[in-house]
């Protein structure tokens, strides 16, 4: 509902409000009152009901009272989440100025929109996982997108002149996590469903480089992302403004530098945690949440991106295995770097918070300690020879000690975390200050003297000076005393038992004393605030330092996961060179199920190699598959591998469709979206991917489905030429065996124990004889009526055509008679598979 569907006083103020929730647009307005934020009409309504804070209203004698609620302006942090999260913005308005107008008005401003991409006050989130917001503007066939990772102040540029690359576009945005995006129109915003989009449609000028330190500065980018960092850029300057303080250069991402994962392979081999899930499952089930054992949120990040943009590049993979290295070979190097990480934190977060400059009481402090830890690091004995000339190449300790010192010099020891409780600023550090705090300390002294001085005066033992913000500082008596007071006392306040005067002396002295606080409070904010300059001044310099306090983070964490869990560093060989994994793991899988066994198995794939693999449902082929992936994927993370050895050739992508059964669940799972899947595949595969697929052509009818994974095996096979490993349960496809020479058949073994199969989740060459579907069935609980009566069913079938009517007992009831249908599927079946085979053979002219 607008506004105007409450009856709003005709007054200054609510003129001043409505101005405001009209600039404000869909966000929610908190508008500054005092100690509060208020908020009125529908939307306290709303606020009252997502926050659970009360709801009262404005002038309550009137027919249609205004509903209203506030929030204390020092919660802001605890509140904004909850909204944001629901999916809201909220505008902030503050008051602009300490004075008010003739009117008693104060001039009030929106000094903030928070979205899900500029929320930097949210306790419950995820550590690790990034906050952005991603601006995407289409310029005829041609797609741009800018993401800004608010925490780091980081800017990806991604740019495609084509228009059917919407869909790399959709995996960069996969890649990237994208949070939040900001578009031109809503028809755009309606290309991206499920992710949430703001329509936003001032572009800011390009240059706003002149914000930026020189380094920093904006590289050559194709039109089209010049416009959408242009977007972006005119989002933030309209919304969050502080924002731009921390920005950190452009980076423009190339195809190349990196394995390329499209977003439904990040899916199904599970490296995120799952959103949605509860969030402890989601976690213990992904390859983010076993490998990341960071002490600090940079790391985490690092590592997440390092994860979902594999490096390309051998030899700084190389470079990390080094420092690995260095760990193991120095026993108590980790446990020194361990213990200096921990005193780190979020420097980049804290650097970000420091930029919006509206909590630099707590947030300066909170640099300090973590600035000056994460210096400390660079110090730890025997670190630097495993990051040779790091330290050197950026001068960071030329740059940034200073800063260090000044800090230390600056701020006392514990500050209060609230404003007003106590000194924040150090007393030697500014005399204007030391000044102010004189006259402060002096005052106290001349009260305790004060009252000494009329205790004797007047002989009254209990009289006390007192101050409350309300009254000032006052004499208190009891009732009983006050008759005695001497006739300069002058009356103040009378309260039941106690009463309350001031002397002429008192009310002069308050008046300097007041002024002596609040100067030293705003010598204090001004102090904070260069401090808060200085420190963003060098932020190219803390930028670096958080960068290698996250490298060395995520290194230890490797050799960490690495040492516990019996994993090898990986070997990269030569194109050509098959691809070797000796007594590989599923390495979440393992880790969940240890201490039970997990059963490790070996990958030999030469170049263009594809294995057909059959075997039961759950007997282990899906968890085969990812394992390669993910042991691909890890060594080009420049992680230890959850293996004994590893050789891995030269990839340039990994391509996973397994465990479509994810997508059943979210209904996702259309034979077309699946057939769309399987053409990007065959489209975006080269001779050097990796490429996994699981039960293609189920969602179709038995014969289209199979005569598709048979022909999808072929192009790949043929012209593609990819290390492929496909699942299958049409085992005639194992046929294709016969016909190609790189095919060559796998199986999961089953063995017989005690008349019942035992799946011993091994891979061996050959094929399946049996799926043994009816012993998973009764595995899965089905009543064993229904078990044992698809056993003899199976058998029938088994027995082929012979015999023409189904078993009699347990007669099928005669309004359902489907014995007939069944088998002439059976017969159907038969024919085409007796078609189709005499096709191939003519076409192929082979066997
Ligand atoms: P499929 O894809 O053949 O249906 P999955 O790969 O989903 O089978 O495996 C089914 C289950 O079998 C897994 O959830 C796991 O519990 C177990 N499993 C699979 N592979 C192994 C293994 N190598 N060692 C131990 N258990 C395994």
């Amino acid at each position: 509902a607008a506004p105007s569907a409450f009856a709003y006083p005709d007054t200054p103020l609510f003129r001043q409000y409505l101005g405001l929730r009209k600039e404000a647009g869909e966000a929610i307005l908190f508008f500054r009152l005092g100690d509060f934020f208020e908020l009125f009409g529908e939307q306290a309504e709303l606020a009252s009901r997502l926050l659970g804070v009360t709801l009262t209203s404005r002038d309550k004698s009137r027919p249609d009272p205004l509903p209203m609620c506030g929030i204390p302006a020092k919660s802001l942090e605890m509140y904004l989440p909850k909204l944001i999260h629901a999916g809201y913005s909220v505008a902030i308005a503050e008051q602009a100025t300490q004075e008010s107008d003739p009117s008693g008005l104060f001039p009030r401003k929106i000094v903030r929109t928070v979205t899900r991409f500029t929320l930097l006050e949210d306790p419950s989130r995820e550590e690790g996982a990034p906050q952005n917001g991603v601006a995407v503007v289409r310029r005829g066939e041609a797609w741009g997108a800018a993401v800004l990772d608010v925490t780091s102040g980081r800017i990806a540029v991604w740019a495609s002149e084509n228009p059917s690359d919407r869909d790399l576009l959709l995996d960069f945005l996969g890649r990237k996590e994208a949070r939040q995006l900001i578009v031109e129109s809503s028809e755009i915003a309606a290309e991206f469903p499920g992710i949430p989009s703001l329509v936003h449609s001032r572009l800011a000028p390009f240059d706003l480089s002149g914000s930026l330190p020189p380094s920093y500065r904006l590289p050559e980018l194709p039109e089209v992302s010049r416009d959408a960092v242009r977007l972006l850029f005119g989002f933030l300057s309209d919304y969050e403004k502080t924002v731009l303080g921390h920005l950190r250069g452009v980076v423009l991402e190339g195809a190349g530098n990196s394995l390329a994962l499209d977003r439904w392979t990040i899916r199904h081999l599970d490296i995120l945690p799952r959103e949605g899930m509860g969030q402890e499952r989601g976690r213990a089930a992904s390859l983010v949440s076993l490998l990341d054992r960071c002490r600090t949120p940079p790391g985490s990040r690092m590592l997440r991106s390092w994860l979902l943009a594999p490096e390309a590049d051998v030899n700084e993979v190389l470079s990390r295995h080094r420092v690995i290295r260095g760990f193991d070979e120095r026993p108590r190097l980790s446990d020194r770097v361990d213990k200096v990480l921990g005193g780190v934190g979020d420097l980049e977060r804290i650097l970000a918070r420091i930029a919006m400059g509206n909590r630099l009481h707590r947030d300066l402090p909170e640099f300090r300690q973590s600035f000056s830890s994460a210096l400390d690091l660079l110090d730890v004995e025997g670190l630097e020879e495993l990051f040779p000339g790091y330290g050197r190449e950026f001068g960071l300790r030329l740059h940034t000690a200073p800063l260090r010192d000044l800090l230390a010099r600056a701020i006392v020891d514990d500050p209060p975390p609230v404003l007003g409780e106590g000194p924040i600023i150090r007393d030697e550090f500014d005399e204007a200050l030391s000044g102010y705090r004189r006259i402060e300390s002096e005052g106290d002294r001349f009260i305790s003297s004060l009252e000494e001085r009329e205790r004797s005066r007047t002989g009254v033992e209990t009289l006390r000076i007192r101050y409350n913000q309300v009254a000032g500082y006052y004499i208190e008596v009891s009732k009983a005393q006050a008759q005695k007071m001497p006739a300069d006392y002058l009356r103040k306040q009378t309260l039941t038992n106690s009463e309350r005067f001031t002397l002429p002396e008192l009310v002069s002295f308050e008046g300097s004393l007041r002024e002596a606080r609040s100067r030293v409070l705003a010598r204090e904010a001004e102090i904070l605030g260069e401090l808060g300059r200085e420190v963003l001044a060098q932020r190219e310099g803390i930028h670096l330092l958080s960068d290698f306090v996250a490298r060395v983070d995520v290194l230890l964490s490797f050799f960490e996961i690495g040492r516990k869990m019996r994993y090898a560093l990986p070997d990269f060989v030569p194109e050509g060179e098959p691809l070797v994994i000796r007594n590989g793991r599923h390495p979440v899988l393992e880790a969940r199920m240890a201490p039970e066994p997990f059963m490790p198995n070996d990958t030999d794939l030469v170049a263009g190699e594809f294995i057909v693999l059959t075997g039961p449902n759950m007997a282990g082929k899906s968890t085969y598959m990812r394992q390669v992936a993910l042991i691909v994927l890890m060594a080009h993370a420049g992680a230890p591998v959850p293996a004994d050895e590893a050789r891995i050739p030269p990839t340039d992508r990994i391509i996973a469709r397994v465990g479509a059964q994810d997508n059943i669940l979210e209904g996702a799972s259309t034979f077309m979206v699946e057939m769309q899947e399987v053409a990007r595949i065959l489209s975006s595969a080269t001779p050097r991917s990796l490429v996994l697929l699981d039960e293609v052509g189920r969602g179709t009818a038995t014969f289209d489905g199979m005569a598709i994974a048979w022909a999808v095996s072929e192009f790949i096979h043929d012209r593609i030429q990819s290390r492929t490993l496909f699942a299958t349960h049409y085992h005639e496809l194992s046929e294709l065996a016969r016909r190609r020479e790189r095919v060559r058949n796998q199986t999961v073994r089953v063995s017989i124990r005690q008349g019942r199969p035992l799946f011993e989740h091994r891979i061996v060459d050959g094929r399946a004889e049996q799926s043994y579907g009816i012993e998973v069935a009764r595995l899965a609980g089905l009543p064993e009526e229904v078990v044992g009566r698809a056993s003899e069913i199976l058998g029938f079938w088994e027995g082929g055509a012979k015999k023409t009517v189904l078993p009699k007992e347990r007669t099928l009831p005669p309004d359902r008679d489907f014995s007939m249908p069944l088998f002439s599927w059976k017969r159907r079946l038969e024919e085409k598979k007796g078609e189709g085979m005499t096709g191939m053979n003519e076409r192929e002219g082979k066997e």
